[in-house]
């Protein structure tokens, strides 16, 4: 039986010392503090705002939630960011993606203080992972390197295939795997005969965005899958491709109208020796770590 990597065990560990350094910070007068911008009204983007919010007071970390309605312009955020960069309370500015077809996404990112990227986006940022000097790093992919740190996953000198390459997952992620000693092939879509590629994986990461993609011919026996995928099928018939048999997930099916997958078929984990499970695996680690960022850029910016 392949093992399980416990997302929720791992990123309540995290948390846990997150905390302890809050509590720390606080017998010396400092509280970290993290601006959360929410545009629209996208449910998605509205329930993982709420859930990093949620985090913050939970571990004793100060939260500023900001919401902008769905017709917010780039100048208007570009203000906003500015004030956000000047207020010594604030340590992290976080900005939920996917922002509104008019607002300039990347102008927003690279204003955002370096200091205060607690996303990792600016590529100020970027260049000092790409560097070997990674000061904020984005959280997905420092997550994916908790995981198997802490589940004991030898990562040197194994052969790490990552699926994807955005610079929110893909491309950070390899990179770090790569400064941890692995030898790393980054696939895309424009890659020819990916299974050729995935199948030399001892550490498989799928950040493609597209449910079931990765199928049990495609994984290395014995392989680490990382399964960074989070699709969400309402169709009945995509449902039975995934799931057909598995009485969990048909209740649960059944009741919400929607499950998530992966972007690995569930299948092909049988065939895996350990994988992050989807919903319970690489996500709660993006909180974490972005708790962690937010404790790390309030040090980093007192020079602690
Ligand atoms: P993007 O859409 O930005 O990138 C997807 C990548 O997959 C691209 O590099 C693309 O290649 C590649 N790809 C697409 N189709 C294929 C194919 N047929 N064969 C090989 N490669 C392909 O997605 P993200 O990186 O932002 O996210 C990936 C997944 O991770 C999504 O499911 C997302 O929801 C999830 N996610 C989960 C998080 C979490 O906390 N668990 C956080 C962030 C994302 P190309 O560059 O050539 O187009």
């Amino acid at each position: 039986m392949p093992r399980v990597l416990d997302g929720v065990a791992i990123a309540a560990a995290i948390q846990q010392e997150v905390a302890g350094e809050v509590r720390a910070l606080a017998g010396r007068g400092i509280r970290p503090g993290l601006a959360a911008v929410l545009v629209g009204s996208v449910a998605a983007s509205e329930i993982y705002v709420r859930s990093k919010v949620q985090s913050c007071a939970s571990l004793g970390i100060f939260s500023d939630l900001i919401t902008r309605p769905e017709t917010v312009t780039t100048a208007e955020m570009l203000d906003l960011i500015a004030s956000l960069n000047a207020r010594d309370e604030i340590d992290g500015i976080l900005i939920q993606l996917p922002l509104p077809a008019q607002v300039d996404t990347k102008a927003l990112l690279d204003a955002v203080s370096p200091a205060k990227d607690v996303d990792g986006f600016h590529p100020v940022n970027a260049g000092r992972l790409l560097a070997g000097r990674p000061s904020l790093a984005p959280c997905t992919p420092a997550g994916i390197l908790e995981i198997l740190q802490r589940s004991g996953i030898p990562i040197a000198g194994q052969h790490a295939v990552v699926v994807g390459r955005s610079d929110i997952v893909g491309k950070p992620a390899a990179m770090l795997l790569l400064h941890h000693n692995a030898t790393v092939t980054i696939c895309h879509s424009k890659t020819r005969d990916l299974g050729a590629m995935t199948r030399q994986a001892d550490i498989l990461v799928a950040a493609i965005g597209r449910a079931g993609f990765i199928t049990t011919e495609m994984v290395k026996p014995g392989a680490t899958i990382i399964d960074v995928g989070m699709n969400r099928i309402t169709d009945p018939a995509e449902f039975a491709r995934f799931f057909a048999g598995d009485a969990r997930r048909e209740a649960a099916f059944a009741k919400r109208g929607s499950v998530l997958v992966g972007d690995v078929h569930p299948k092909a984990f049988e065939r895996a020796g350990a994988y992050t499970p989807v919903p319970g695996g690489v996500g709660p680690l993006t909180i974490a770590m972005l708790m962690a960022n937010t404790v790390r850029a309030a040090k980093m910016r007192r020079g602690l």
